[in-house]
């Protein structure tokens, strides 16, 4: 039972799970990470053995000049990178297989093809291509059908998800778990009646809709005359807020009905799609494919005690683009280890929040995703600061959304305040690609407060 293991014995697999990802997979064929190793003077072997000591990447990290062609070289490949439609299936696969010497199940996933052939685009802050190979869609299709098992599913179970077609990582998700559980699914797309004539062909009992638009979505559908007597089940795709499974709930009482409505969330670059067993419990993870760790936001650094955290994530498994120590641009409250109520042991997060890190932002200069992780991290650990805020959120004076950086110069500085003032907004562009709005200059204990995003990134409330 992949979720049922003791929390010694799930340690125990994922050690030689982790130790075969990295030492035969990603290690001699991630272009990025064969480069990164070397340039840490450490080795795949070592990386193996202590994750936390291996620096967290995210998009901005693989991609610095923000262009997506950086995210190839996630993909392993024997040769260079570049799009990987090139890469050599058949001799990645005869060095993959050459490099593992015991026989068992994952001998077959490695023997299965190595060339990617589908895609999905991911990203906040920019858009890349993640690539999976045929093997990597079955461990996304087993992964869908343990998610059945988590969201208490069976193949009598019959969905309809009223969102737009689309190539992420989401919708591919939903399709692939319903496909490996069994269950019929039609996927209609978003227009109301469209959705509302898919309701009237089959008694659906799950509805899968987007977190952010569903509560409009069921007054649409109940507008359009759609059955939805049967629906026992709501998916919330995307880790819902509390206000929106509030939104939720208050749309699920006006169309008249009053199934469980349950989270299901993949992270942005990640393709295993996670739920939980009822409301609340947290994302129930799978410890054999994946490797789900916490830093702190601001530095990337091992869970400091100042929650919340970023949500990292280490794919075992995976033949395409093989994500490490991948920071998801998540927070999350916790993760816990303790047995649910459902009896299932796996880690499960709480309190996840997604995309926090890269928000959508209507700036003067217009919409972006803003990666507030760059900005933090060149204030970071500056000898010229004593300290510092981050505010992000509606300017004051119009519409628009603003970046303001407070700073505190610190006493020992040479330097005049102004003259560091520019040096951080300098540094801040060339970190995070963006001028911030204003940067402020305070003096000591006047710095702002907002609602917490980090320890040092609020939002203006
Ligand atoms: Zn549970």
């Amino acid at each position: 039972m992949w979720d049922k293991r003791s929390t010694a014995q799930q340690a125990k697999d994922q050690e030689a799970a982790l130790r075969v990802q990295l030492v035969d997979a990603v290690g001699p064929f991630s272009p990025f990470w064969r480069e990164r190793f070397k340039a840490l003077g450490t080795t795949a072997r070592k990386a193996a053995a202590d994750l936390t000591q291996v620096a967290p990447v995210g998009e901005r990290d693989v991609c610095p000049d923000g262009d997506p062609k950086g995210a190839a070289a996630l993909v392993l490949q024997a040769g260079e990178s570049g799009w990987a439609l090139h890469a050599e299936g058949p001799r990645l696969r005869k060095a993959l297989t050459s490099r593992l010497t015991r026989p068992g199940s994952y001998q077959a996933v490695v023997e299965a093809d190595t060339r990617p052939t589908s895609f999905v685009f991911a990203g906040l802050g920019l858009r890349y291509p993640v690539a999976s190979t045929r093997a990597d869609l079955d461990v996304i299709a087993r992964a869908g059908a343990r998610l059945w098992q988590v969201l208490g599913l069976t193949r009598d179970d019959v969905v309809v998800a009223a969102m737009a077609p689309e190539a992420s990582a989401t919708y591919q998700g939903l399709q692939l778990a319903a496909l490996g559980a069994g269950s019929p699914a039609l996927f209609p797309g978003d227009d109301p009646d469209e959705v509302a004539s898919a309701l009237h062909l089959v008694p659906a009992t799950v509805l899968a809709l987007h977190t952010d638009t569903a509560a409009d979505t069921l007054d649409d559908l109940d507008e359009a005359g759609a059955p939805l007597r049967t629906v026992t089940t709501v998916l919330l795709v995307g880790a819902p807020s509390d206000a929106e499974r509030l939104a939720v709930a208050e749309g699920l009482t006006r169309v008249g009905i009053s199934p469980r409505v349950l989270a299901v969330h993949v992270p942005e670059g990640h393709r295993l799609l996670w739920g939980e067993c009822a409301e609340g419990t947290g994302l129930h993870t799978y410890p054999d494919l994946e490797v789900i760790q916490l830093v702190d936001p601001e530095t990337g650094e091992t869970n400091d005690g100042h929650g919340p955290d970023e949500v990292v994530v280490t794919q075992l498994g995976m033949r395409g683009s093989a994500l490490l120590r991948w920071r998801t641009a998540d927070l999350a409250d916790s993760l816990e280890t303790a047995v649910c109520r459902c009896g299932r042991t796996v880690p499960r997060l709480v309190g996840v929040r997604r995309h926090v890190l890269v928000p959508l932002l209507a700036l003067r200069s217009g919409h972006r995703g803003v990666d507030l992780r760059g900005l933090a991290a060149a204030l970071d650990g500056r000898a010229d600061l004593a300290d510092w805020r981050i505010v992000v959120g509606p300017s004051p004076r119009d519409d628009h959304d603003e970046v303001v950086v407070h700073i505190v110069a610190s006493s020992g500085s040479e330097d005049d305040a102004a003259d560091v003032a520019v040096a951080v907004a300098r540094d801040v562009r060339s970190a995070a690609g963006l001028l911030p709005t204003q940067v402020v200059v305070n003096g000591p204990g006047e710095l702002p407060d907002g609602d917490r995003i980090s320890r040092r990134v609020h939002q203006r409330v």
